[in-house]
């Protein structure tokens, strides 16, 4: 094979690079992920605060709990002395020591039955806000997914691009020498992803610098040809 053959054969394959460098570009600036990064970020925000928010509730409905439990031992007791009281039968004594403990157990029951009613005030509201929070997790969640869905799809298209475009890369690849590839991608690694341009009018299309008639000569003994400012591939 000719090596001039070869030099087009890198042009064509180098076209076929920068689409599947776009590609990869496309890939990654897609404007549904500024959007997915968003919602999401957003979603572990609400998430949060609904962690914080439960562990608040659990918290105060133990309270609450607790206090009921309090309030029906209280009950219980009050009951049990006023059967007591209303039964008879004890001395004077007995029964002035009978209706204190009464007093004293009405004035527990009336402490703790506010307290009850204290800590509902605020579980209540707290277990509604939690619902409405749930309900815009849940949203948030699907629009989530969504975009997910969305970002697949985009993606698996770019993919499908990527791999026609990979399949036409390997058959131009073919003929091309090994040494010429192995310089080509070390350009392209350095250059930008641009190794190789056409001398059009005297001016290198890597670089867009002009090469004087002797700058071209010189170039011309390369093998390959190189422009002499900024070292590209040059084809003649
Ligand atoms: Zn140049």
């Amino acid at each position: 094979m000719t090596l001039d053959g070869g030099l087009a054969d890198l042009l064509d394959l180098q076209d076929v690079d920068l689409a599947i460098d776009r590609l990869l570009h496309q890939r990654q600036t897609l404007p549904v992920l500024a959007e997915y990064q968003n919602q999401s970020g957003e979603r572990d925000r609400l998430a949060a605060v609904i962690a914080e928010k439960r562990g608040e509730l659990r918290g105060l409905e133990l309270d609450l709990d607790k206090a009921e439990g309090e309030l029906d031992i209280l009950e219980t007791k009050l009951k049990e002395s006023e059967t007591r009281l209303f039964a008879g039968g004890m001395n004077a004594r007995e029964t002035e020591q009978k209706r204190l403990e009464v007093q004293a157990l009405r004035g527990q029951q009336a402490t703790m039955e506010s307290r009850v009613l204290e800590l509902i005030e605020v579980v209540d509201p707290l277990r509604s806000d939690l619902e409405k929070l749930e309900e815009e997790l849940a949203s948030r969640n699907e629009r989530v997914g969504l975009l997910e869905n969305e970002i697949s799809m985009a993606w698996a298209e770019i993919d499908a691009q990527i791999a026609r475009r990979e399949a036409t890369k390997n058959e131009l690849a073919q003929p091309i020498p090994p040494d010429l590839m192995i310089l080509y991608e070390q350009l392209r690694r350095s250059k930008e992803g641009v190794a190789v341009g056409r001398l059009v009018n005297g001016t290198c299309g890597g670089c867009h610098l002009a090469l004087s008639i002797p700058e071209q000569q010189e170039a011309s003994e390369w093998e390959p040809p190189r422009c002499l400012h900024c070292m590209r591939i040059l084809v003649l």
